[in-house]
């Protein structure tokens, strides 16, 4: 403590001090920023206008146009030879999760402290920022509430990293995700579920999450024999509503997705054995598809041993899942649930990887992009504040050197990315 108090003493001007105290304070942000943009392209529509300029002042976009004025003063970025664009979104993460399906979920629960997950989810974080994505939203198996601790030292402005947005700990029937846990173990699944089997529990739990500071509510179904109710799911529903969260839920399909529908959850997670039929009653009823479709070479890093399925026909069924859903016009998100990462590659690159999933499927360019951007923000719940290009919305900025509505590839080359008005990226 008495070194604190003499270092003060011992000569760092006081005048100084202020001025680098303003400088990292308050100057900083009251700058203009002026982005001159080659092609701005808006994902809602799937155009792209030419020369245009965006104003960027305290983290906000303030004037976007062909003609706005530069106040003097104003840093200028140049990227009139790139393609500019909102940054993009996942909704369907696991940020403080690095693992395969050989060392086993419990592992990682039983050997890696809240602490440890947290500082892993940070540093995934900030990879997956690099790569363009500006939000993220971590849907559980955090330890206990980590991600919401990432979410909150974010946005203190401790660390650099994108919008977090959680689901807090996921709700299931009894056990979890775990299978078979000897008896004497107790449900040592806790740490990262809450067992919630009534329709009294499901409320509890939604509450609980609430209170720990959930940005949305996840539920898991059908990972046992046993799965939830119509009532169940929608007593989750009007809980998490009344609090103004969305209700997203593990499931894959047949009558445990029909009761996720018709109990008014917000999304189905997944939903890999969804017919036609629940895909057209997802469409009328207007529930989102999160469908984090895995590629070939992810399923295999996953589940070497194949458990889940054969990858190369797991990876088949997906995209045509995928492809039926676009057909049928059920509205998506784009998500990965990317939960590791293979040599070579951090997460954001192994998010990127599904964007040949979306490809293979028939999805046009400007379509995926639209999931990944407005409508994942629409589905978030954050689309007035994020998502778009226009005057009023948080400056999330991406840019790439080719045109991703040709060639929605175009995404693995961002070459530059602004969160909330600071520049984190640039690759000229
Ligand atoms: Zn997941």
């Amino acid at each position: 403590m008495q070194k604190h108090v003499s270092f003060i003493g011992k000569g760092v001007p006081l005048a100084l001090l202020i001025t680098v105290l303003l400088l990292t304070a308050g100057f900083a942000s009251a700058q203009t920023t002026a982005i001159r943009a080659g092609n701005l392209i808006d994902p809602a529509a799937g155009t792209a206008l030419k020369g245009q300029i965006i104003l960027v002042k305290d983290g906000k976009i303030v004037e976007v146009g062909p003609k706005v004025q530069i106040p003097d003063g104003a840093e200028v970025i140049d990227l009139t030879n790139a393609w500019v664009m909102p940054g993009l979104m996942d909704g369907h993460t696991h940020i403080t999760l690095d693992f395969d399906m050989s060392s086993g979920f419990d592992t990682i629960y039983l050997r890696e402290s809240s602490a440890m997950r947290a500082l892993r989810g940070l540093k995934t974080a900030q990879d997956i920022l690099q790569t363009g994505f500006t939000v993220v939203r971590d849907v559980g198996n955090d330890a206990n509430y980590a991600a919401v601790d990432i979410r909150d030292a974010i946005r203190k402005g401790w660390f650099t990293g994108p919008t977090v947005l959680t689901t807090g700990k996921i709700i299931a029937p009894f056990g979890g995700q775990t299978h078979r846990i000897s008896p004497e173990q107790g449900r040592f699944w806790l740490f990262e579920y809450i067992d919630a089997d009534t329709v009294d529990e499901v409320r509890k739990a939604v509450r609980q999450n609430i209170y720990y500071g959930a940005d949305a509510i996840k539920l898991v179904s059908d990972n046992s024999a046993f799965y939830y109710t119509v009532e169940e799911i929608r007593a989750a529903s009007e809980e998490a509503h009344a609090a103004g969260l969305v209700v997203s839920v593990h499931v894959m399909g047949g009558e445990a997705a029909r009761n996720v529908i018709l109990g008014g959850a917000d999304s189905i997670e997944h939903g890999f054995d969804l017919s036609d039929e629940l895909l057209e009653l997802m469409k009328e009823k207007g529930t989102w598809l999160l469908g984090t479709e895995f590629p070939q070479a992810h399923l295999e890093k996953l589940d070497p041993a194949g458990t889940m399925g054969q990858a190369k026909e797991e990876a088949a069924k997906y995209i045509d899942r995928l492809k039926r859903a676009y057909k049928i016009g059920v509205k998506m998100a784009f998500s990965t649930d990317s939960v590791s990462n293979l040599p070579g590659k951090n997460r954001g690159d192994m998010m990127l990887d599904y964007l040949d999933m979306w490809d293979a499927a028939g999805v046009p360019p400007a379509a995926t992009l639209k999931a990944m951007t407005t409508d994942a923000a629409e589905f978030l719940r954050i689309g007035k504040t994020r998502g778009s290009i226009a005057k009023g919305m948080a400056a999330d900025i991406i840019a790439t050197p080719a045109n991703p509505l040709e060639n929605i590839q175009a995404l693995r080359q961002v070459s530059f990315v602004m969160k909330a008005g600071r520049v984190v990226k640039t690759k000229r």
